[in-house]
């Protein structure tokens, strides 16, 4: 026997001392069991990991603990790394057991020793690692994790470009960063350690490719020498297709010039450089009339050539520094660098000269109109933008003068917002309750009230009446005449059923916009009028003005017939003042002319005329009204020339429908004589 020192009892407190020490240090736990597989001791860290302390584990069986992911293991036979969950404070916690099986003397199953090692931390990194590695992979940018020096660690799947040796630096650097942000290079801001991001350009076989590179040091535990992340992103697509968008916002497709943005950049641009000269800007809006002609006439791709013709035109006659651009449809702007107001005046006549040149197109000559508005700098507006509006008011009443050129004035803008608020209080005048109808009686010769017109008025709560003479053309121009004129009609109708259910029998006179008279549903809308107020037709008349006959004349027979066939009247207002012509009246089915105020008034000098219009009325057969009968003698002369009716302040003016039917109970017949 070999001698051994220390002596043998030495040495057994020796190994154990070091298993003691060992199983204190160490962070899993040991156990052993007996036979009965109850756990007959435990090493030190049974409360961290078991969740309970070493004395309540003692002579429990294993899954009393906790349990066996896959089931009970075969405990006789030795395992390796069993899950098993325990709950410690309420957390699950995963635990894998390994373990083996030992025997007595005689060879009899003795019972286990384990250990239990806690993994559930290691599993939670593996989890968050693997979510973190798919959604890299799930990345549209190549992502690698990269050491100082270059080398590639770890990378995506898109990583895959030429690097062979897994080097990115030679990649990146090589590739010569074209948009180093504040001039930083690549490689000085690696060794500062600092975050750089970039545009970076690569030749790839025959094409180019841009890619947006961004490299941040990511220090792990104050490590001096870091690892990068890099990331790649392939911007080549996206970049085409922000130069495509760039390129359409700033310059228009069809005749290339640039468009409203650029133009009030480089508008911008001049201003500041003017302001340092003794110079000024001048901003022109030309706007061509008769393009929408050709197009209709010709086809579109007629008129866009058109249109590039006049593009040139116009660039042809500017200087080099000048800008042309397209506004819109038919709409052009130049904005040139001038020495004065009348520098600006013989460049609108050269554009004008330039526009007005025939087009020959299909072998037929086309001419089209030109209208400029000029509005220079300083004066007419503070920035571009107010110059380029300012221009572009101006252009509205260039068409009325004779060169077709209109200097931008102050007044032109303080008549459009004055304009623009009486629109929108108009709009709002109807719900409102601002809107009310009046009637003037229409007397017979004999003074007897026939009929009355019903007339519009407007009286906003909170300022003095606005005239017909001004509410209604806007309304016209606006359309909201239409929703105006049928409400006028309800009410004018509704008026005359309340006249005759006190025996006044009053026909009533409405006035027709000719917009309101075009609306496909008129004539319902009229039927429904009546019905509405339970009015017969032949108790109604329609005053229209001239204006509605000039176009659209088979449209307009045609509904003006069905009125008719209804039993409606129908009366040419204001005759006279229009284009009078006598074709209309034979054409038109009128049943009553009225002879407009302007030939009364001067009943002396229009004698002669007044005695035509009421011949040729009673050859085709037409009722004819005088308006603005003021005077006695003026009522005199009509009825001795056969006028049949008349209508004006010596018979009365225009009041509610109250007082209207008060005065026609007060007043005795009037006969015209004594009037
Ligand atoms: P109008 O249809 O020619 O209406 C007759 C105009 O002459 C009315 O002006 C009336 O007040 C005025 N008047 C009548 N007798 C005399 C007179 O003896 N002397 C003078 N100086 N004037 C007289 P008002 O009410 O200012 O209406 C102006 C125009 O507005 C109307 O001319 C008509 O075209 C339009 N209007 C009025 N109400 C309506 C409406 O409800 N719908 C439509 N579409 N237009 C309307
Ligand atoms: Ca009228
Ligand atoms: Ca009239």
């Amino acid at each position: 026997m070999t001698a051994h020192y220390p002596p043998p009892e030495a040495q057994i407190s020796y190994v154990s001392g070091r298993l003691d020490d060992l199983l204190r240090l160490t962070s899993d736990v040991f156990f052993e069991t007996d036979a009965k597989l109850l756990i007959s001791a435990a090493s030190y860290r049974t409360l961290d990991v078991f969740g309970v302390p070493d004395v309540l584990v003692l002579g429990q069986p294993l899954e009393a603990i906790g349990r066996f992911a896959e089931g009970l293991p075969d405990w006789r036979a030795p395992f390796r790394d069993m899950v098993f969950h325990v709950r410690v404070d309420d957390i699950e916690r995963i635990l894998l057991i390994s373990a083996l099986p030992y025997y007595d003397e005689s060879g009899s199953f003795a019972g286990v020793r384990g250990a239990a090692q806690d993994v559930t931390d290691r599993r939670v990194w593996e989890r968050q690692a693997t979510m973190l590695t798919s959604a890299c992979e799930q990345s549209p940018a190549a992502i690698a994790i990269a050491t100082a020096e270059g080398k590639i660690q770890w990378a995506n799947s898109r990583w895959h470009i030429d690097d062979a040796d897994g080097v990115i630096a030679k990649n990146l650097i090589d590739a010569r960063p074209t948009s180093p942000p504040d001039g930083v290079d690549l490689v000085e801001a690696m060794t500062a350690l600092k975050p750089w991001r970039g545009e970076i350009r690569r030749q790839v076989d025959d094409h180019e490719v841009i890619e947006l590179v961004s490299v941040s040091p990511i220090c792990i535990h104050g490590q001096k020498s870091p690892v990068f992340s890099v990331t790649r992103e392939d911007i080549t697509l996206r970049r085409a297709y922000e130069e495509k968008l760039m390129r359409l916002a700033h310059f228009d497709d069809l005749t290339g010039l640039p468009t409203r943005m650029l133009c009030l950049d480089r508008l911008a641009r001049g201003l500041m450089a003017v302001e340092r000269q003794e110079r000024i800007m001048a901003t022109l809006v030309v706007s061509v009339s008769g393009i929408r002609r050709i197009n209709d006439v010709h086809g579109r791709s007629v008129g866009d050539a058109v249109l590039v013709q006049l593009a040139r035109r116009l660039q042809s006659v500017v200087r080099a520094g000048d800008t042309v651009a397209r506004l819109s449809g038919c709409e052009f702007a130049v904005v040139a660098d001038l020495r004065d107001g009348s520098e600006a005046d013989s460049l609108a006549d050269k554009l004008q000269a330039a526009m007005n040149r025939k087009f020959s197109l299909s072998g037929l000559d086309h001419q089209l109109k030109a209208s400029i508005g000029i509005a220079l700098y300083p004066g007419d507006g503070n920035n571009a933008e107010a110059l380029l509006q300012s221009a572009a008011l101006a252009v509205n009443g260039a068409a009325s003068s004779l060169k077709r050129v209109n200097f931008f004035r102050p007044e032109i803008n303080e008549a459009l917002q004055s304009r623009l608020q009486l629109e929108t209080a108009l709009r709002n005048a109807l719900p409102l309750g601002e809107l009310a109808m009046h009637y003037q009686p229409i007397v017979g010769v004999d003074g007897h009230v026939s009929a009355a017109e019903a007339l519009m008025r407007w009286c906003p709560r909170d300022g003095v009446a606005v005239p017909p003479s001004v509410f209604i053309p806007l309304a016209e121009e606006t359309g909201i005449i239409v929703q105006l004129g049928l409400w006028g009609l309800y009410v004018a109708c509704a008026e005359a059923t309340r006249w005759r259910n006190q025996n006044r029998d009053i026909r009533i006179a409405v006035n027709v916009s000719a917009l309101q008279f075009r609306t496909p549903s008129f004539v319902d809308d009229v039927l429904n009028a009546l019905k509405a107020a339970g009015l017969s037709p032949e108790a109604l008349d329609l005053e229209i003005t001239e204006s509605l006959l000039v176009d659209g004349q088979d449209d307009v027979i045609a509904v003006m017939r069905r009125l008719r066939d209804l039993g409606i009247s129908l009366s040419i207002d204001d005759f006279g003042t229009g284009y009078s012509s006598l074709s209309y009246l034979r054409r038109f089915p009128f049943t009553t002319l009225k002879i407009d105020r302007s030939f009364v008034t001067d009943i002396a000098s229009n004698g002669p005329i007044i005695r035509a219009i009421l011949t040729m009325s009673r050859s085709l057969g037409l009722t004819v009204i005088a308006e603005g009968v003021e005077e006695k003698d003026q009522a005199e002369f009509l009825v001795a020339e056969g006028c049949h009716y008349m209508q004006g302040w010596l018979f009365g003016r225009d009041e509610s429908s109250d007082q209207f039917l008060r005065t026609l109970k007060n007043s005795p017949l009037r006969q015209v004589s004594q009037a």
